[in-house]
This record gives structure tokens, C-alpha cells and sequence, in this order.
């Protein structure tokens, strides 16, 4: 199997294939973000895809479940994760659920009936680091939309039966706006109904803005 730099799943996609099929991630601006600070966005040739897949359909032929790598995946536009799904059931023909990071800019870019014909193809669990649902603390992340942006995006998904967790970020409204965070972030949740929540503490690790500006009081 082909990797190029540092590979990321969430901690629940344990026991699933790890199929590369782009490098760094297409935003790369989240001021909490250390993953790619020197990784350039690129999508894998389709010729190492489909090799990657031939070679894991002869040493884990019974895997049910693959994860797309690396940062949001879901950029890739419909036809090509199409063909990379057709390859996938045609090569290992148990898998049930393809996963990848999606961020809600990768969303906005298709149209519904892309979602249709996406769930279709067995990409009905997306993991989105949608962080927070309060306006200020989207926009100082520089997450790049805007809480009902989020909102409209996800329910979306619904529509199209794709099924998302929603990753979130405690603390990620600092201590002033710590309570207004919290309440925006339920209401989010609550409206478009993730079939799981994960949740993470705010931490910045040297690489990232927040990091910075933490370190300048
Ligand atoms: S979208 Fe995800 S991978 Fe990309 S910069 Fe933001 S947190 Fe990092």
C-alpha cells in the first residue's frame, strides 16, 4: 500500500482499510490545525488507487469497511469517487461502508443528485470537523462557513441518506465565550442530528496559528 506522509483516521475507523487517495488537505487554513503544514494538496494518480486496491483485495479480502485518506477526501468530485467505489466493490466485494474527512465546503461543491449517486455507491458515512456552531469562534478558526452554512450543508446529507459524525471542539469559544459556544453548538446538533458526536478538548500544538497566538497571550 502506497502512504505519503503522516495519515490521519478517527479513532473508531480502527479496524477498517486505510485507502489513500489524496495527500495534505484542500483548506489547510483551521488556526488549529498542525496535520499538513508542509504537505502540498494533491490528489493520488488513479493508477495507484486501483493498484492499492488490488493489492489489499489479496491480503484482507474480507474487509467491510474502508476509510478514504487524508485531511477531506470528500474534495474529490463525484466521478472520480465513484470510479474509486466501483473499484473498491468490484476488487472486495464485503465491503459495506466507504468513510473519508469531509469538511462542508466539500459538500457545497456537489450537487444532491451527486449525493444521491454517491450513497448509492456505498459513501454513506462521512466524519466532519465541524468544530463549533457559533459564528465568532467558526470565523477565528478560519474554518471557512458560517453556522447555517453548516447547518444547510448537513441537512443535505440527510436528504441524501448519507450519515456524518460531527466532530466538535469544547473550550473552542475561549473563556469568554464559553457558555454562548456551548448553546450555539447544541442547537447545531441538535437541527441536523449526526449519528455521532465526537468531542475533543481545545489544545494547539506548536506548527498551528492558535498556537501562536496563545504563546502571545
Ligand atoms: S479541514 Fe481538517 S485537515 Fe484541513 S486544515 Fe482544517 S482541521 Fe486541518
Amino acid at each position: 500500500m502506497n502512504y505519503t506522509g503522516t495519515i490521519y483516521r478517527p479513532p473508531f475507523e480502527a479496524n477498517s482499510l486505510l485507502l489513500q487517495v489524496t495527500e495534505g488537505c484542500s483548506h489547510n487554513k483551521c488556526a488549529f490545525c498542525y496535520m499538513y503544514p508542509d504537505i502540498p494538496f494533491r490528489i493520488c494518480p488513479m493508477e495507484q488507487i486501483k493498484k492499492d486496491i488490488a493489492e489489499a483485495s489479496t491480503k484482507w479480502p474480507n474487509v467491510e469497511r474502508v476509510f478514504l485518506e487524508n485531511g477531506d477526501a470528500f474534495v474529490l468530485n463525484a466521478d472520480l469517487l465513484e470510479e474509486i467505489a466501483k473499484e473498491i466493490h468490484a476488487k472486495l466485494s464485503k465491503v459495506k461502508t466507504i468513510s473519508m474527512y469531509a469538511s462542508i465546503q466539500n459538500i457545497k461543491s456537489k450537487s444532491d443528485e451527486d449525493l444521491r449517486r454517491i450513497q448509492s455507491l456505498g459513501i454513506n458515512q462521512l466524519d466532519i470537523g465541524v468544530e463549533s456552531g457559533l459564528d465568532s469562534t467558526l470565523a477565528y478558526m478560519k474554518k471557512g462557513y458560517t453556522s447555517q452554512e453548516a447547518i444547510t450543508q448537513l441537512l443535505r446529507l440527510n436528504e441524501a441518506g448519507i450519515d456524518y459524525c460531527l466532530n466538535i471542539i469544547l473550550g473552542g469559544g475561549g473563556k469568554e465565550n464559553y457558555r454562548e459556544n456551548a448553546l450555539e453548538t447544541a442547537k447545531l446538533i441538535n437541527q441536523t442530528q449526526p449519528y455521532m458526536i465526537f468531542m475533543g478538548t481545545l489544545h494547539a500544538n506548536k506548527g498551528c496559528e492558535l498556537f501562536e497566538d496563545m504563546q502571545s497571550g
